[in-house]
């Protein structure tokens, strides 16, 4: 059989997984190329908790040259400008271009930067180890001042969990410092429901979501849209005006400069259709999965709501592509597994109780959740922190 290239892009959730699974797969007769910006693996969903100080870099990341190294994976350290797919040639800054036969998108996605005014320049947020960091590095100074701080989940967005961690960690942090009741904290989301996520809810969290938001007596509204953000200030759809010392927004993604330079690859925003077996919808040796693919909203909300892009979901997606690409090389049958039938697994820290949740599939309803209340679980969640990465690193053993 004649070998051909499988060129992996990016080296996070969906393309460690899918690069080790397709070492595996192919066992030596095809090459395995992964091409990345960086080579360290960075645990996102420690983000949350990271501008608070509960894990330094070195907890949350992980060198992924010796895994590689190890499976026989060429890697190439690049930052990749765009893709010509009829020349199936991948175009970098520092490189010759790279030829392919198969390639899987998986650059993930960035905060669209400019679709709320004044976002930008005037508000927080945590997607990526540098926004963390610049929260981080605010926080601190912010704790001295205070002042009302507002936490949202802007429309369109799909990261949701994210956002309720850092509202429940702020209010746990404000209670170290002795400003519970001092600092009012208010909860926006676009969100028609708490725990809503964009599919519709998960069963039992969103009754104790809502008790936690009552409870920690958090001023929570939803079906809220952001329509700027000022100096002092978030401005909501409806016109109101909230007076904010500390603003954190999780706003609606956008595909990645690479993605969005390439001519027929994505959407307007950037993000990437994909069929049930993760191949782009005209171009069939183009597969991607994870942040960077393009996941439709089952169902509409009054105000938009992206659907939920866990770390779970990038992890299936990525198996399933790989298997795909195998399939494809080996002419073997294909596997159909729509995003829409994955497992939505979610794990949320509240900042002193802790809860999970299972979701059947995207569309179904919840199977399973618990809550794990007390200090044990602040113990339990920085565990999880340090667990995650090493567990990562376990499946290229
Ligand atoms: C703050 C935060 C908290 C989260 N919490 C949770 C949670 O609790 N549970 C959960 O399940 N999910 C959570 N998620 C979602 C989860 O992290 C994502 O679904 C997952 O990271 C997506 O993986 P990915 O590999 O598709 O993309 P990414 O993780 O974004 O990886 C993209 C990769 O592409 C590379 N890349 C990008 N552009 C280029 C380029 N031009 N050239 C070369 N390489 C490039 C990047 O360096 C990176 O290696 C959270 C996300 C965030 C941001």
């Amino acid at each position: 059989m004649k070998r051909r290239r499988i060129v992996i892009l990016g080296t996070n959730v969906a393309g460690y997984t899918a690069a080790i699974e397709l070492s595996k797969l192919v066992a030596g007769s095809h090459d395995v190329i992964v091409v990345a910006n960086t080579h360290s693996f960075l645990f996102l969903p420690s983000l949350a908790g990271f501008p608070f100080g509960g894990c330094d870099e070195e907890d949350i990341m992980f060198d992924v040259r010796s895994d590689y190294a190890r499976h026989s994976i060429r890697f190439v350290e690049a930052d990749i400008t765009h893709l010509d797919l009829d020349a199936q040639k991948i175009f970098t800054r520092t490189t010759d271009p790279i030829a392919y036969d198969y390639v899987l998108i998986t650059t993930g996605a960035l905060a669209d930067g400019d679709y709320i005014p004044g976002f930008r320049e005037h508000a927080h947020t945590l997607l990526g180890i540098t926004a963390a960091m610049r929260t981080r590095d605010a926080w601190q100074p912010f704790l001295s001042s205070s002042g009302p701080v507002v936490v949202c989940v802007a429309q369109e967005s799909a990261c949701y969990g994210a956002a309720y961690e850092f509202l429940f960690n702020v209010r746990r942090n404000l209670m170290k410092h002795g400003l519970s009741g001092v600092v009012p904290l208010t909860f926006v989301t676009a969100e028609p429901a708490p725990a809503h996520f964009g599919i519709g809810g998960f069963h039992n969290t969103e009754k104790m979501c809502r008790w936690m938001l009552e409870h920690y007596q958090i001023n929570a509204s939803f079906s809220v849209s952001i329509r700027a953000v000022e100096p002092g200030a978030v401005v909501l759809g409806t016109g109101e005006h909230l007076r904010s010392r500390f603003t954190m927004i999780m706003p609606r993604y956008v595909g990645v400069d690479a993605v969005r330079n390439t001519d027929g690859l994505a959407g307007d925003l950037g993000l990437i259709d994909v069929d049930s077996r993760y191949r782009h919808p005209h171009h069939h040796n183009v597969y991607a999965a994870g942040a960077a693919v393009n996941i439709r909203p089952l169902a509409s909300t009054p105000v938009p709501c992206g659907v939920s892009k866990t770390g779970y979901l990038s992890e299936r997606m990525a198996h399933v592509a790989a298997l795909n690409i195998r399939a494809d090389i080996e002419g073997l049958s294909p596997i159909d597994h729509s995003h829409d039938d994955l497992i939505a697994m979610c794990r949320m820290d509240n900042g002193s109780l802790d809860f999970a949740g299972y979701d059947a599939g995207m569309s179904h309803p919840l199977w399973y959740d618990f809550s794990m209340p007390g200090p044990e679980s602040q113990w339990a969640l920085s565990t999880l922190w340090k667990y995650f990465p090493v567990k990562e690193k376990s499946v290229a053993a």
